[in-house]
């Protein structure tokens, strides 16, 4: 079957600046791809690279694009090289559209054997860096939320730890607290953390070391060592973000028997699908994010948490962890975001995205 292939690049500035471990990051760039067979169904699909976490760049994907051509099948669209993970991400989420609606699932087919899909899923609340975040803890509890996830590793790592306790204190009783170091301290600085967050209603501190790409195999090695080292002395989970990103890191690391939890930002793994079904089967704990990309690469995320039955909870029923999709409003652009951050996220939410409203926005 031939498809047609268009794709359109976009650069949407965000509403305020994201502070990350390389800089300011003011604006998303990526390419929104529209695929449509003969008999007319299309598809859309989000590359949304973010090369200084480990992907390849837009222009990459764009030449990706533009080699195959505006009529191309599904064969050479299994083709396109592995190092374009963004984009193959794109087109697998465009097809795999196409295809739902040339041959929508019947609802026998679908049901059978598999647990309904739940009507919606927690978020958790983004807190800022930094003694700010105190004051934010209550008007997002009041909301509704109770998970949330404090930025650490920005200022002084002895300040920020003499905030944990003011942070636990301001949260709302049963509510949990994830810490995201982003890579930024060295293990002595993580054992300092760890060995707090014990007592305390950590539901996990993610990323605690990182040796991006960019460093030697030694340093990396290193930072694999450190993460397995802290994971096994410590009783608070650790989470994988930043380690988690490359092609082949998922299956690297539940081969290494990874016990801590996997953030997968959907957008940025290449096959989707696979990765997903080795999580699976390796019962990991997920928490599924958003890689800050456009309603479009959200949409197919979100589909993919809301279809995720890879953990049992303490009774055995699956459970999906409070989604790291609290980021709407993020763009300047209004048309390019998802629906706005609420403690919960409901499927029809998801089902009400209209990819084509971001396609056009680009035109
Ligand atoms: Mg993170």
């Amino acid at each position: 079957m031939k498809l047609r292939l268009q794709f359109r690049r976009y650069r949407a500035p965000f509403r305020a600046a994201v502070r990350t471990a390389h800089g300011m990051w003011a604006e998303r760039e990526g390419l929104i791809v529209r695929l449509e067979n003969e008999a007319g169904a299309v598809g859309y699909g989000e590359a949304a690279p973010i090369p200084w976490f480990g992907t390849e760049t837009v222009e990459e994907d764009e030449a990706g694009g533009r080699a195959l051509g505006e009529w191309t099948t599904q064969e050479q669209i299994a083709a396109v090289p592995a190092r374009l993970g963004c984009l193959k991400n794109a087109l697998a989420a465009a097809l795999a559209e196409v295809g739902r609606v040339s041959d929508p699932p019947s609802d026998i087919s679908s049901a059978k054997g598999r647990v309904a899909d739940p009507p919606y899923l927690g978020v958790a609340a983004l807190l800022p860096a930094g003694r700010a975040a105190l004051a934010q803890i209550e008007p997002r509890a009041e909301l509704g939320f109770r998970v949330f996830k404090w930025k650490v590793g920005v200022g002084d790592a002895a300040d920020e730890l003499g905030l944990l306790d003011d942070v636990c204190a301001a949260l709302p009783s049963g509510a949990k607290l994830r810490l995201d170091a982003n890579g930024a301290w060295d293990r002595r600085t993580a054992e300092r953390w760890l060995e707090r967050c014990a007592e305390r209603p950590v539901e996990y501190v993610e990323q605690p070391c990182f040796a991006d790409a960019a460093q030697s195999d030694a340093a990396r090695r290193k930072a694999d060592d450190c993460l397995l080292g802290l994971a096994g002395d410590f009783p608070t989970p650790i989470a994988l973000d930043e380690s988690v990103v490359g092609a082949g890191d998922i299956e690297r690391w539940i081969g290494a028997g990874w016990p801590g939890v996997f953030v997968i930002k959907p957008a940025l793994v290449a096959d989707v699908a696979a990765a997903l079904a080795a999580l699976e089967k390796a019962r990991a704990a997920v928490v599924f994010s958003s890689a800050l990309e456009t309603a479009v690469g959200a949409r197919a995320a979100l589909r993919v948490a809301f279809a995720w039955r890879g953990e049992p909870d303490s009774t055995g029923a699956p459970q999906v962890r409070a989604l790291g999709f609290g980021v709407w409003p993020l763009f300047a652009d209004g048309r390019f975001d998802g629906p706005i951050a609420m403690p919960f996220l409901r499927a029809e939410d998801v089902a009400r995205i209209n990819p084509e409203a971001v396609w056009t926005a680009l035109s």
